[in-house]
């Protein structure tokens, strides 16, 4: 499972950034929806991960973005929440992905008494 060797990489990001391992109260990330990311898979097993690694039970807040695509028959600019999803004026199917493939940890929370 691809998530679970994400939550391995968050939990080392975690780390090293901090620079040693303390419980976390709540962590934010980004996933677009063209991503390939399980937000439900990667949260189940962030929070196993987290556990076992010594951070204790943080919240996992996911902040689900939608794509911007650029439709290149027609030229009009819309937004979709996967890659099944075509253009809505033309219905055509290519197209330049502006965003949507993004995932970051935008920032951790630490737990109260911990700094
Ligand atoms: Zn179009």
């Amino acid at each position: 499972m691809h998530e679970l060797s994400l939550a391995h990489d968050m939990t080392r990001i975690i780390g090293n950034v901090l620079g040693r391992k303390v419980h976390l109260d709540r962590v934010n990330i980004t996933v677009g929806p063209l991503s390939g990311i399980s937000p439900e898979s990667l949260r189940f097993c962030f929070t196993e991960i987290a556990k076992i690694e010594g951070f204790g039970e943080p919240e996992l807040v996911i902040n689900q973005t939608r794509a911007k695509l650029i439709c290149l028959d027609c030229d009009t600019e819309y937004e979709a929440e996967d890659f099944y999803q075509g253009c809505p004026d033309c219905g055509s199917l290519s197209r330049k992905i502006l965003s949507g493939r993004e995932f970051t940890v935008d920032s951790v929370e630490l737990e109260e008494g911990e700094d």
